[in-house]
């Protein structure tokens, strides 16, 4: 534990530690169930202080020179980069996502400033023809003002980055609350903050539950822009919130993704990418594999080798470097997908593999699950339309591509599909009749930063990542320019 012991357990408000007035709370390994650290939770009145800090930093911040602003966001990359093996283990040890996985989520991290940085030339208006001479139109893209962001605990290190690095680049100012079950990332982030010398006010991390802390910014009538990745159910409170002060609002929700394999794909491909796309981050990706529809005539060869893929799998501790899977983020996590699983047997679905709790678990207290392929599905049983959120894969068959699409299309979520075929008119005819923001042809996740990242439906409004992702941090400032030295349109005549 040494590499986690001197975190910091106050809110970092105004450029400094702040103690909370609302007691504190635990986070815990989920690999241990153990107490890792205590941090303590803000007031609404201390929210409502991190809030007037970001107000205040705003007019100065967002008029330097969008080139300076990077110059900020560069030295954020590198510092990252220089702890990149304490943040993965942080990463791990508080979210419980493998050590290779955690490596590669704090490189993101790191990417997300880089790569934001890169705007600081590129923030573009446009210019357009006047109605009349000796006039220009100008459309501006401008700073937004202050930003409230939330995110959840299956990535606690990037999504920090994916909100702030925007944030900065466009000249906004932001308040920032990690998920209570994992602070202890965006605590360390915000150590890397200070030390970039990010000035005082800009960047806010405060602590706390989402009834209290949550409530506290989203109720807010002083923001420019709630965005929130999370839940269907929070997105929805959080919105309901946001109406009260027309705050704008960008969610990136849930997901429920299909992946498709077609008889003429290579089968060994599906299957190692279906494998990995369900279990990766012990199957805790908005964007995981969440049923796997596949064509009849491959259908038991397909379930064969996703077995055989699924037993080479090492379910461990996640400090292990041979682990593939580690344990879920909570108890309360764990019980849900139990809970999925009987539920699915209940209504006749067959366990083809794994299944409950491992027997020898890696440890004792952690919340470990087995990897598990259900067969025999009722199309209609929840497990096949709310979001599993865990290592369990069902397998449903199917005839032809219009029923592949049409059990796809059949989900209140939109937020990625995946397609197995190397037919090019089966590629074109599922990309146009996918209602999905987000299509993975012949392959699997991640989303590139260069992407937009943003889901229909019950997945979300708004999104994030690329040059659209930036727009949501910027707004529009329309300039009608006379420079004709005249009245150019009808004005109250002279007398
Ligand atoms: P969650 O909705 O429980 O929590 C998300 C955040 O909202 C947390 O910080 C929480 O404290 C806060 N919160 C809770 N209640 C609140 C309230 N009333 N007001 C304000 N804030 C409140 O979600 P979770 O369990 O942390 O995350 C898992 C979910 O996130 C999954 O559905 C997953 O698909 C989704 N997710 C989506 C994306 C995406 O990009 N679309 C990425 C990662 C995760």
């Amino acid at each position: 534990m040494e590499a986690i012991r001197d975190i910091e357990s106050r809110s970092y408000i105004d450029g400094q530690w702040v103690t909370g007035d609302d007691g504190s709370f635990e986070v815990l390994n989920p690999a241990t169930g153990e107490v890792i650290q205590q941090v303590n939770q803000v007031s609404a009145a201390q929210v409502q202080q991190a809030i007037a800090a970001a107000r205040r930093a705003f007019p100065q911040w967002s008029r330097r020179a969008p080139l300076e602003r990077a110059q900020y966001m560069k030295r954020i990359a590198a510092l990252v980069r220089r702890d990149a093996e304490r943040l993965a283990r942080v990463v791990v040890l508080e979210q419980g996502k493998t050590i290779r996985e955690a490596r590669g989520e704090v490189g993101g991290t790191a990417e997300f400033f880089d790569y934001f940085a890169e705007f600081a030339r590129r923030i573009q208006g446009e210019i357009l023809p006047s109605d009349f001479p000796g006039e220009q139109i100008w459309i501006q893209r401008v700073a937004l003002g202050v930003v409230g962001a939330i995110i959840p605990w299956n990535y606690p290190s990037v999504l920090v980055a994916r909100k702030v690095a925007p944030s900065l680049i466009a000249g906004d100012t932001i308040v920032l609350k990690p998920h209570e079950m994992t602070p202890l990332s965006a605590q360390e982030m915000a150590r890397i903050f200070h030390e970039a010398g990010v000035p005082a006010g800009v960047i806010n991390i405060v602590n706390g539950t989402g009834k209290t802390v949550g409530e506290a910014i989203t109720n807010s009538p002083d923001l420019d822009l709630l965005t929130m990745t999370g839940s269907v159910p929070t997105g929805k409170r959080i919105m309901a919130a946001a109406a009260a002060n027309l705050t704008p609002v960008s969610l990136e929700l849930g997901g429920k993704a299909p992946f498709i394999v077609m008889a003429d794909s290579d089968i060994d491909l599906a299957v190692r990418s279906a494998a990995t796309s369900r279990y990766m981050n012990c199957g805790q990706v908005c964007i995981c594999n969440e049923r796997t529809l596949v064509q009849r005539n491959v259908y038991d060869a397909f379930v064969e080798r996703f077995i055989a893929v699924t037993k080479q799998l090492k379910v461990g501790m996640p400090l292990d470097e041979s682990t593939d899977i580690g344990p879920k983020v909570s108890r309360q996590e764990l019980d849900k997908v139990d809970a999925f699983v009987s539920d699915a047997i209940q209504l006749g679905a067959t366990v083809a593999f794994g299944g409950g709790r491992p027997t020898n678990p890696p440890s004792s207290g952690g919340y470990w699950y087995n990897p598990t392929i259900l067969t025999g599905l009722d199309l209609e049983a929840p497990i096949m339309h709310k979001e599993i959120f865990g290592p369990v894969l069902p397998i449903v068959p199917f005839d032809t591509l219009d029923e592949a699409l049409s059990i796809a299309n059949e989900s209140r979520y939109g937020l990625s599909a995946y397609l197995f075929t190397n037919d090019m008119r089966t590629i074109m005819r599922a990309v146009n009749e996918i209602s999905f923001g987000e299509v993975y042809v012949n392959r699997v996740g991640p989303e590139s930063i260069q992407g937009f990242h943003g889901g229909y439906g019950d997945s979300g409004i708004g999104g994030d990542d690329g040059s659209h992702g930036l727009d949501v941090y910027l707004r529009k400032k329309t300039v009608y320019l006379n420079y004709s030295g005249a009245a150019t349109v009808p004005v109250v005549p002279a007398r």
